[in-house]
């Protein structure tokens, strides 16, 4: 199996190669030069597969002889050992609806099952092939704390993730900052969200200094982090129909940066039977707008109750462009300069009727949100983190659509309070995390002081 950037610039790569370089070289995504297919007889034999040994079947294509079986067999088992539920994302029905729940990993948020993986094959290809990764990020909340969890006391790698000084919730900042492992560095920047990231691609444009440091990225431009979500929807699938390959079922999913619905959409391609694939957004409602009128056009970002998917610019949208396009590169480079040069990109009347072919969407107010956290509370008992009432309101009219659950909602209880008057208790993942003691770093928001703390840190690690 090879990977090609989206831009067309990147000479074919094998997996291993793929998963170190992150964003390609070229600026463009990575995505597999030719998208393996399941036969309706695979589908049968899947659908009542624990999780982790669907999970091997469904990625064994993608890693194209690179890592023996028995060692991705063994990696995926301990990557999911640490998620408190044995079905690691099991379905729940409650108010009339089922939610498919992503949450039960070691941070309580959805990025856990890419991440956890992601972690454990880097250390694996390190200790294959030789060589260090410093991760750089940068995070407003989940991304940060997932990233640590998957790589914290892994030798021959460190990670140095910036947050906003004071601008995280509590709970998301205790939970980067209460790891005490040697290679992991939390950083509290003097700034913003924005300052923060502007920093990180500050340092990874100087490609001297990222080759000096073999710094890397964990964020969703990723290829596994694509790969290991399909997984859930295989599940959900072989879980909902009993394996009946004329049957399909529709999801829900809470959208930023269009990761988790692109993972959907791969299953699609793949030849998974997935009926309606729901965009949900917050007001932040760009890729709402594309699916309406066929532009893409960047606006304002708005804070909302929602905040992890408080994003304009998605970055995997880049790799629906391509599918889209009929993985013409040239096509794709002539609309992202177009974005680049006027803000915005539209695609022509005959494309738009395939991209309403491929999603819904609907966007939804913080009003709507705590309105949909009330309802299934009254109804059921059930409480709903607002980005899974997110994806719950955007599917109202369809009931038998699965939402995507996509954190607890005790990491989100101002919100839950708000809704239903009192508190979300805590997962194991998440209790006696404001008793802990904390480690981080602060810095000011200048690059200078940002790679003088890098280096100074790595000299002594
Ligand atoms: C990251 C995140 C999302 C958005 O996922 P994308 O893959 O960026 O679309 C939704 N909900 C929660 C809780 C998240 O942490």
């Amino acid at each position: 199996m090879h990977y090609i950037s989206t831009r067309g610039g990147v000479a074919p790569v094998g997996f291993a190669d793929a998963l170190m370089m992150g964003l390609g070289t070229d600026g463009g995504l990575l995505v597999p030069a030719q998208l393996p297919q399941v036969s309706a007889d695979m589908l049968r034999d899947w659908s009542q597969l624990p999780f982790q040994a669907l999970a091997l079947e469904v990625m064994t294509p993608f890693v194209g002889g690179e890592i023996p079986r028995e060692d991705l067999a063994r990696l995926v088992n301990q990557s999911y050992a640490g998620f408190s539920h044995p079905e690691v994302t099991p379905l729940r029905e409650a108010g009339g609806r089922t939610y498919l729940e992503l949450f039960h990993g070691p941070t309580a948020a959805f990025k856990d099952v890419a991440l956890q993986l992601l972690g454990n094959l880097f250390e694996y290809l390190l200790e294959r092939d030789g060589g260090r990764l410093n991760i750089l990020g940068a995070t407003s909340g989940d991304t940060g704390s997932a990233a640590i969890s998957g790589v914290r006391g892994k030798p021959r790698i460190n990670i140095f993730i910036l947050h906003p000084k004071g601008r995280v919730s509590p709970v998301q900042e205790r939970q980067m900052t209460t790891v005490l492992d040697a290679n992991v560095h939390n950083i509290a920047v003097h700034g913003t969200f924005d300052d923060c990231q502007h920093l990180v691609k500050t340092l990874f444009q100087d490609l001297e200094f990222k080759a000096q440091h073999c710094l890397g990225a964990v964020n969703s431009i990723n290829w596994l982090r694509i790969l290991a979500q399909t997984v859930y929807y295989f599940y959900a699938w072989g879980r909902i129909t009993g394996g009946d390959p004329a049957r399909g079922v529709s999801f829900a999913v809470p959208t930023g940066n269009f990761g988790d619905v692109f993972a959907g959409y791969l299953a699609r391609r793949m030849g998974l039977p997935v009926d309606r694939l729901v965009i949900a957004t917050n007001r932040n409602d760009i890729l709402t707008r594309f699916v309406a009128d066929g532009v893409y056009a960047k606006g304002e970002v708005f804070h909302t109750l929602s905040p992890a998917m408080d994003i304009q610019v998605a970055s995997n949208f880049e790799r629906y462009l391509y599918y889209l396009l009929d993985q013409d590169p040239a096509a794709v480079r002539a609309k992202l300069a177009d974005l680049e040069q006027t803000g915005a990109l539209t695609v022509e009347p005959e494309r738009l009727g395939q991209v309403r072919a491929d999603f819904a969407a609907a966007a939804v107010s913080d009003a709507d949100t705590l309105a949909q956290m009330r309802e299934t509370f009254d109804a059921s008992g059930y409480i709903l983190c607002p980005h899974t009432a997110v994806g719950a309101a955007a599917s109202r009219d369809a009931p038998d659509t699965v939402v995507l659950a996509t954190a607890h909602p005790a990491k989100f209880n101002e919100a839950v309070r708000e809704a239903i008057g009192r508190e979300a208790p805590p997962p194991p993942a998440l209790s006696g995390l404001m008793d802990k003691p904390v480690r981080c770093d602060e810095l000011e928001a200048s690059d200078v002081a940002l790679r003088e703390h890098i280096e100074a840190t790595l000299a002594t690690a």
